[in-house]
């Protein structure tokens, strides 16, 4: 999940909204802002998506 802002000058800024980071600033294109936000790896997201596995597999666990 990015959120992207556009610059009086027509360039975007786009930020990570799950660590918060600024990935790119003054992209002259949106195929571009693509192209960085795919390759952004997030410390946060991949924290958040491991805890809900974790989370997953004690439910799981519970159950049986
Ligand atoms: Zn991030």
């Amino acid at each position: 999940m990015y959120s992207r802002t556009q610059n009086e000058n027509g360039t975007y800024n786009t930020r990570c909204l799950y660590c918060f980071m600024t990935i790119a600033s003054a992209v002259e294109s949106e195929q571009e802002l693509d192209r960085l936000e795919a390759r952004h790896i997030c410390p946060e997201r991949a924290l958040a998506e491991l805890l809900a596995q974790e989370k997953l597999i004690e439910s799981h666990a519970q159950q049986n």
